[in-house]
């Protein structure tokens, strides 16, 4: 029998912990939230962190703005480096069209970068260096340490690699002594890859990409992916189903990363905070 990963309630206790911390202090911690345009996913997200920040005490400043220049988007951040007050800044992806995500992600001082998204935060990922660590690949770390503490030697699969999950997980999971490797759409014989990893993390963005068929018995499956189906229910990267059986441990959607992502967002501002 399989274990759940339950990320919801793994969340909730590091929320729990988060507060405990924050209570005993007598500056809170301070999150700086910009949402450009409408996107109604994002409104969702952006939403969710602010209720977040409250539960846990941290204090949170969004800026909801419906249209602007990049360089006015550019202002707001350089005003928000410069502000004292302020612990932490997050621009909420997919920024409008015409914009550079790179542009913006750059022109946040990486002390501030809550995120862990900026080139220098990145870079000290791959050096084995402290500094914020982008908040999904944290948390899917920490899920895959709930089940199995040391994972030396072990062969993991990331399946994807976009700078903000597949990337950065690849990074961890080589500090922590795996064998791992990136697969993407150019991949051959993915699920040969598959068949021989002990921790299979899916970052796809395609609903039950990962067939039963690929994955090795006993093996860890963390499933990042959250698709939208017809019937409106949200579904994962992994087909659930009939994978669950052959895994040591998996991960749910909903339920299993996403609410860690969170919580790493609070985990984060506290630790710039500290900083
Ligand atoms: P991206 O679209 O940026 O990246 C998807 C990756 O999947 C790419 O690297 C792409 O390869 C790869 N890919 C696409 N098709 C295949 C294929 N047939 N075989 C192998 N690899 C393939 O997505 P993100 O990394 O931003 O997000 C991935 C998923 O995770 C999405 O569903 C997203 O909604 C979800 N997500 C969930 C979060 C959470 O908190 N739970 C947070 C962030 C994302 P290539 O590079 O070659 O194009």
């Amino acid at each position: 029998m399989y274990q759940l990963i339950n990320g919801f309630e793994f969340a909730k206790e590091e929320r729990r912990k988060l507060k405990e911390e924050i209570d005993k202090m007598e500056k809170k911690p301070v999150l700086a939230v910009i949402l450009v345009g409408e996107n109604p996913a994002s409104q969702i997200y952006v939403r969710n962190k602010e209720k977040a920040c409250e539960e846990v005490g941290i204090k949170s400043r969004v800026y909801r703005i419906k249209e602007c220049l990049q360089v006015e988007l550019l202002a707001i951040i350089d005003q928000l480096n410069k502000d004292e007050d302020v612990d932490g800044i997050l621009v909420q992806l997919p920024l409008p069209e015409g914009m550079e995500e790179q542009t913006v992600i750059q022109a946040i001082d990486p002390n501030k970068d809550v995120d862990g998204f900026h080139p220098v935060n990145l870079g000290k990922l791959m050096l084995g260096l402290e500094g914020p660590v982008a908040c999904t690949p944290k948390g899917c770390l920490k899920l895959i340490k709930s089940v199995k503490e040391n994972l030396t030697g072990l062969n993991a699969l990331v399946i994807g690699r976009s700078n903000i999950v597949g990337k950065p997980m690849a990074q961890l999971l080589l500090k922590e002594n795996c064998t791992v490797t990136i697969a993407h759409s150019k991949t051959v014989n993915l699920p040969e890859l598959c068949k021989q990893a002990d921790i299979v993390v899916a970052a796809v963005g395609k609903p039950k990409f990962v067939q039963k068929e690929w994955v090795k018995d006993g093996a860890i499956v963390i499933d990042v992916g959250i698709n939208r189906l017809e019937d409106g229910k949200l579904c994962g990267d992994v087909d659930f189903e009939n994978v669950a059986e052959k895994c040591f441990a998996i991960t749910p959607v909903p339920k299993g990363v996403g609410p860690m992502t969170i919580a790493m967002l609070l985990e984060n501002t506290l630790y710039l905070h500290k900083k």
